[in-house]
């Protein structure tokens, strides 16, 4: 949906209509691949990930001519390489229930990105109960009640302050004697203090297990693409702190170029189980790789 909204790469490099010059041809040299490096790090794609990507494009075809529609498609193609293997939605297993622990910094979009996916599921016809795990901010619990009123899923709370991993427990408590399929249990985003959240992550974690020795089975670590390559910094912060095991890209629907998700996929290669394309309950698409490569290059 963000297509049209968004001045593609190749747009940018060579001037509005660039694509549908077919008859100016460039040849591929080091001016034209510094100029390809230049705009995928304008990009936040990161110096590594564009250094690679034009090391590719320039395999075999270096000193060629291509027409700029060439040039487009082949920084496509190698943009959609980078990103096949990670485009999974979130794996389902018949666990009652599947515990999704969900992380991510403050105003990445967690409490947005748990209420999407609670409605999705519950439209799949799927059990869904939501723990309010951010007991320290009480307007982020207000905030995930609206959403799972919106999605019709229960959200189990706790009082401002108390201890998360209590309230944990009692939501595995209440899952499995629902039988729930799926168990999505919020956390709090405070990366100011890494160490206290570092050690009530892994509580929640202990708690969990003492129910269900596999909980949890995925965590997602919530990311704002707005903030570019930042990004990268709070994948390894997280992976410090808890054993993440998928991504949510929020925010794409907006200016972010989006190039961060690339740098993501090649350094970390987690799974991109969903991007968020706008505020709304509806607006979380599976992510695409070849849609996406599109709109990044166009
Ligand atoms: P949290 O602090 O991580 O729980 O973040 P929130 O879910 O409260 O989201 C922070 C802000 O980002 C809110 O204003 C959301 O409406 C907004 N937001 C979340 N996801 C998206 C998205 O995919 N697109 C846009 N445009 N805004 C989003």
């Amino acid at each position: 949906p963000s297509e049209s909204r968004k001045p593609g790469l190749m747009g940018r490099l060579f001037g509005r209509g660039g694509s549908e010059a077919p008859v100016m041809r460039r040849t591929l040299d080091d001016d034209m691949l510094e100029s390809l490096e230049e705009l995928l790090i304008s990009a936040d794609m990161g110096v590594d990930t564009a250094l690679r990507v034009t090391a590719n494009m320039a395999e075999g075809r270096y000193g060629r001519k291509l027409s700029v529609p060439e040039i487009k498609e082949l920084l496509s193609r190698e943009v959609a390489r980078i990103m096949e293997p990670v485009a999974k939605p979130l794996p389902l297993y018949p666990t009652k229930p599947q515990v999704v622990l969900v992380v991510g910094v403050n105003g990445s979009g967690k409490t947005t990105t748990i209420g999407k996916l609670a409605s999705q599921f519950k439209a799949a016809g799927k059990h869904v109960v939501i723990a309010a795990g951010d007991t320290f901010r009480a307007a982020a619990v207000e905030q995930l009640q609206v959403w799972g009123d919106r999605a019709g899923v229960p959200v189990l709370t706790a009082p401002e302050g108390s201890d998360p991993a209590s309230l944990a427990f009692d939501a595995m408590t209440k899952a499995q004697a629902e039988g729930a399929d799926l168990l999505m249990i919020d956390t709090a985003g405070r990366l100011q203090n890494r160490q206290d959240l570092m050690e009530e992550l892994a509580k929640i974690v202990r708690v969990i297990r003492k129910k269900d020795p596999e909980a949890p089975h995925n965590t997602l670590l919530v990311l704002d693409a707005t903030t570019g390559q930042n990004a990268l910094n709070q994948v390894e912060t997280f992976q410090k702190l808890a054993d993440v095991t998928g991504l949510v890209m929020t925010k794409l629907d907006g200016t972010a170029k989006g190039g961060v998700l690339v740098a993501l996929a090649d350094k970390f290669g987690l799974p991109i189980h969903a991007i968020g394309v706008g505020e709304q309950i509806d607006d979380l698409a599976p992510f695409d790789p070849e849609e996406f490569a599109a709109a990044l290059t166009g």
